[in-house]
């Protein structure tokens, strides 16, 4: 089974509308402006247990998720915040030592496993 969401193919295309919504800097996943603000601390949670319980080796540094841009009127500018989020993503994935190719840190170990057997 592919899993879609274990590499980058997800790149918003190019020339078409975006969703509105904004991605977690942390797991990638898609919220809407007002639940992301919501959900990034409860991922940042969730990211520090998991962190925890991996072996020293492995531990990755904290993300720090940016803070969502504002209008003039106080709500959160999509577009601006959605750019911000996508970008601070992109700076976790990490490539993958055999084939380059890059991976959220939680999947590569799973990949490499895999890249490995292959070659
Ligand atoms: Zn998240
Ligand atoms: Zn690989």
């Amino acid at each position: 089974m592919h899993d879609k969401t274990s590499d980058t193919a997800f790149f918003f295309p190019k020339g078409e509308a975006r969703p509105p919504t904004i991605p977690c800097t942390i797991c990638g996943r898609q919220f809407g402006s007002k639940s992301i603000s919501i959900h990034i601390p409860q991922c940042l949670e969730k990211w520090r247990r998991e962190n925890e319980a991996l072996p020293q080796s492995l531990r990755q540094p904290e993300p720090k998720p940016p803070e969502p841009i504002l209008t003039e009127s106080g709500e959160v500018d999509v577009e601006a915040t959605q750019e911000l989020f996508w970008q601070a993503h992109l700076q976790q994935l990490v490539p993958c030592p055999h084939c380059s190719r890059t991976f959220f840190p939680d999947r590569l170990d799973k990949h490499v496993t895999s890249c490995l057997s292959k070659s």
